[in-house]
């Protein structure tokens, strides 16, 4: 029906001005990337910018030049995880050659969800990547998912459903009493997915933790043996390579013995600390999880793919399809055209519609190749080591876990101080304030403490000697005041 005068296509009006505002906002964001360790870290938005953000829904176009203004006028106000000295939680810093990516799949706008087009070959050779590079077999089934959180969603479903044969899928759990065990150190998505699988987050066991932090296997034999007694029925076990705490590694090994002598399902949580598993001088730390039946990880942490992108491998292809499918021909393959080259993404979890992350990660190996992510892995607990060392060389300083990986857990004790809690809460938001560093906190054995995470490529050790600084002056200047 459309006449030319009435043209509904959303294409530009004129491609010369949205080609300037691209190059123009390419240029801008390079910028920004190539001046990554210049200035604060984090920089909180401008109220009167914020204020902007209360504007109703734009009824009219607006030029693209405009449009790039708007967009390249973010760019300073991230969480600061591009920064060198950002050292909170577990964040990716990213890398700048991922923009050739994102570019890219904006130009294909590909749908990962099935059908036969380059884009899923993209994801199938990264999935084939993750098997080679985490030692899980040829015939494991795998996908590129948003997160660790959507993997471990994923992982777990399938754990469940074969523990229930199946039977699940079509008529719910039922009154069957699964329970499943990971240590007091889990990741909350966990306990997440065991919520929203319809187990309920009671029949996660949160087993007790040793000194460094990892699971207690001989308390884990006891509650295993003590819900079996009480008629309850264990089907999984979860270990974590790299809490998100301490950064300490459960031992898998014993896990894969346990798992197999129990029947349970064994998946392991490698957001980050599956990383290890590409450094020739790492990996070892991280034996057994190649003999897990599940595994989740992410690539935007340590690995440094920009955000979102994360991974689930699944030891059996066939339990993962049968978990997911709604094709009760999913094993039929051939056939030609767009409909061929089965079985899709679709098959393997919950979502149809999925966006092109598998093409950042491949572009992404493709930059640096295992090595160079491998190099960064190794310096990042390098310097873990070296903090961790400055801190127990200081009489003023106190190591409250031992570091495993690349997380340093300590607090600022000056001989005055009445409340230490207070006093290190304070010190990290007032660094996290001035823009110097931000770090962030967690409670370990009862006592705040300041967590500095290592998982960004541009931090060196001037970074750290900058924040020990930082540390040593705020803790002074507060404890001075009499306050704390
Ligand atoms: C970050 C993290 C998660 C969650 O991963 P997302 O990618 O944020 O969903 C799970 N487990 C551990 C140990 C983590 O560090």
């Amino acid at each position: 029906m459309n006449s030319d005068e009435n043209d509904t296509s959303l294409d530009p009006r004129d491609w010369a001005a949205l080609r300037r505002a691209a190059h123009g906002l390419l240029d801008q964001a390079l910028d920004h990337a190539q001046t990554a360790r210049a200035g604060r870290v984090w920089t909180p938005m401008p109220a009167a910018m914020k204020a902007g953000f209360c504007a109703g829904l734009p009824g009219a176009p607006s030029p693209p030049e405009w449009v790039a203004e708007q967009l390249a006028s973010l760019m300073p106000y991230g969480v600061g995880n591009t920064h060198p000295r950002f050292f909170g939680w577990v964040h990716g810093a990213g890398s700048p050659g991922n923009m050739l990516a994102e570019i890219t799949a904006a130009a294909m706008n590909a749908n990962l969800g099935g059908r036969d087009h380059g884009a899923a070959q993209v994801e199938r050779q990264v999935i084939d990547w993750c098997r080679e590079m985490m030692g899980f077999p040829e015939s494991s089934g795998g996908l590129v998912t948003t997160g660790t959180s959507m993997a471990t969603i994923i992982a777990l479903k399938v754990a469940r459903d074969r523990a229930l044969d199946w039977t699940s899928r079509a008529e719910g759990l039922g009154a069957a009493p699964l329970v499943g065990y990971a240590s007091e150190q889990s990741h909350a998505c966990i306990a997440r997915a065991f919520d929203l699988l319809g187990l309920g987050s009671d029949a996660l066991r949160r087993v007790p933790v040793n000194a460094d932090f990892t699971m207690n296997i001989a308390a884990l034999r006891d509650v295993i043996d003590a819900d079996r007694r009480a008629g309850l029925r264990p089907f999984l076990v979860v270990g974590t390579a790299g809490t998100v705490n301490t950064g300490a590694i459960d031992d898998l090994t014993a896990l894969v013995r346990i798992a197999r002598r129990d029947g349970l399902w064994l998946h392991v949580d490698g957001a980050f600390g599956a990383s290890l598993m590409l450094s020739d001088s790492l990996r070892g730390r991280l034996a057994g999880l190649e003999k897990a039946d599940s595994l989740a990880f992410d690539f935007h942490k340590w690995m440094q793919v920009n955000y979102a992108a994360g991974c689930v491998l699944v030891r059996d292809a066939q339990a993962q399809l049968r978990s997911f499918s709604d094709r009760p021909d999913y094993l039929a393959r051939g056939g030609r055209g767009l409909a061929a080259g089965g079985p899709w993404p679709v098959d393997f979890g919950p979502e149809l519609s999925r966006e092109f992350a598998a093409l950042r990660i491949w572009a992404h190996f493709l930059e640096h190749g295992t090595g160079r992510l491998a190099r960064v892995v190794e310096a990042n607990c390098a310097q873990a080591a070296w903090l961790g060392a400055q801190v127990e060389a200081d009489s003023q300083m106190q190591l409250l876990a031992p570091v495993a990986l690349n997380i340093v857990c300590f607090r600022m004790m000056p001989t005055e101080c009445a409340d230490p809690d207070r006093l290190n809460d304070e010190i990290v938001v007032q660094l996290q304030e001035s823009g110097v560093a931000a770090p962030s906190t967690t409670r370990l054995n009862g006592m705040l403490a300041i967590r500095v995470n290592l998982t960004n490529h541009r931090t060196r050790q001037s970074d750290l000697e900058t924040l020990l600084s930082a540390c040593r002056e705020t803790a002074q200047r507060l404890v001075a005041t009499g306050r704390y």
